[in-house]
């Protein structure tokens, strides 16, 4: 890719224009979502059609996790393939036959895209209804691409979620108004929210994805949606083609994020404030105390985030508000304006925030202000951290449970662990 110069266009917020950067990227591919959601969704199988690289990539990300049955492949097309489109068609079909007659547990197959040119010529959304109807009403076979030529890293959720919402019933007539949270949550953090919408009030509540797929929520004009995630564009444009609201919030991250987000919902539904803060009290202030014990580490530390998981902004929010660290760049590889316009106005004034990226020029500023903390990608934090710069990963952001009051702690504590190894080696 030809590197572009830097082009600046005011935010949405107050904090200053965007840094808009196309250049070389450093982010990995959307197969990567592969690894939480199948976690998350236990009745379905992730079928990715692409090349060795591919299942290289899902099993070496997946490698630190022992699953006696995992639930992904990879059916790889190779050059062989490609003597014919039919004999892709029918080695792909023959495969899938495969796995469904092993896997009868099965309920939901998603047939994932990736890059190589062999796969980009199958049409899998023609496959995926093709199969539909050969393995009639026993599962539903949906497909997404978690290609690198279209995805980063958490869009492969985005597209596997956007999928799903086709697939959601109506509710029916007289049904009513629901809320919907949508993002793969670990089940620990759903259940805690399950907990506390249910104490403020809100019911019924659905998640999308839930443990079973099999039971997707309904969705309809008199439902309001929460985003879990800050990266679910177009999962959120799909459901708004539905009818469905979606309720302006921060992201629930660190107390003042997980308390907006809450509140917000709850004066969506109509409830009373003066009861909601009286059920979220106790929450913060648990929350608070083991906030306070990081603080001490965190504030008045530098942090330079790259572009990788588009959790950056919330994250820098809750950094800076809650723990006083000091930013001094948020990169995230997508700006939702729209999604974003409360983070941004949080933020405080004067940071500076790039979208995109062009991975030089960045490296460049990340040398040149050599903050405390750098979070990025996995490929760059070696050759950071041998330079002498402290490096946090921005997977592990990912895979973390990280959301909601009981979570906020540990969220600190990802930020802190590698400023406390870095201040006991200079002791
Ligand atoms: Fe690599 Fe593309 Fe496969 Fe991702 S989808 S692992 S970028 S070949």
């Amino acid at each position: 890719m030809t590197a572009q110069g830097p082009v600046a266009t005011p935010a949405a917020g107050d904090c200053g224009p965007v840094l808009k950067e196309r250049g070389q990227r450093e982010v990995f591919c959307g197969l990567t979502g592969i690894i939480w959601m199948h976690r998350k969704m236990q009745d379905a199988f992730f079928l990715v059609v692409g090349s060795r690289t591919c299942a290289h990539l899902l099993q070496s990300a997946a490698g630190v996790m022992i699953f006696a049955e995992p639930r992904f492949a990879t059916a790889i097309m190779e050059e062989r393939d490609l003597a014919g489109l039919a004999d892709a068609n029918e080695e792909l079909d023959r495969i899938v036959d495969q796995l469904l007659a092993r896997r009868p547990e099965i309920k939901t197959l998603f047939l994932v895209g990736s890059c190589p040119s062999e796969v980009i010529k199958l049409d899998l959304a023609k496959a995926a209804q093709r199969l539909s109807v050969k393995h009639g009403g026993a599962v539903r076979i949906l497909n997404y691409s978690g290609s690198g030529i279209e995805t980063t890293f958490t869009e492969g959720e985005d597209a596997c979620l956007a999928a799903l919402v086709p697939e959601m019933p109506i509710p029916p007539a007289g049904a009513p108004a629901n809320l919907l949270v949508v993002g793969a949550l670990p089940d620990i953090v759903e259940d805690q929210f399950r907990r506390l919408f249910d104490a403020i009030g809100i019911a019924p509540v659905g998640f999308l994805p839930e443990r079973a797929v099999a039971d997707l929520p309904a969705v309809g004009p008199d439902t309001r949606y929460l985003l879990a995630q800050p990266f679910l564009g177009a999962t959120g444009q799909a459901l708004d083609e539905r009818g469905a609201q979606r309720i302006d919030a921060l992201f629930p991250f660190g107390i003042e994020g997980t308390s907006d987000w809450l509140s917000a919902a709850a004066e969506a539904f109509g409830i009373d404030r003066a009861h909601v803060e009286a059920v979220l009290a106790p929450y913060r202030q648990r929350g608070e105390t083991a906030l306070a014990h990081h603080r001490e580490r965190l504030a008045g530390r530098t942090i330079f985030f790259m572009p990788d998981s588009q959790l950056e902004l919330p994250l820098a929010r809750f950094l800076s508000r809650e723990m006083g660290m000091v930013l001094t760049e948020v990169g995230t590889p997508f700006l939702h304006a729209r999604h974003m316009a409360q983070e941004l106005a949080a933020l405080p004034a004067g940071v500076t925030i790039s979208e995109g990226q062009d991975v030089d020029r960045q490296l460049d500023r990340v040398r040149a202000v050599r903050a405390d903390l750098t979070v990025c990608g996995l490929g760059l934090a070696n050759p950071l951290e041998a330079e002498g710069l402290s490096t946090k990963w921005a997977i592990e952001l990912v895979f973390s449970p990280i959301h909601g009051f009981d979570q906020a702690g540990d969220l600190a504590e990802l930020f802190a662990r590698p400023l406390r190894r870095r201040d006991m080696l200079r002791i």
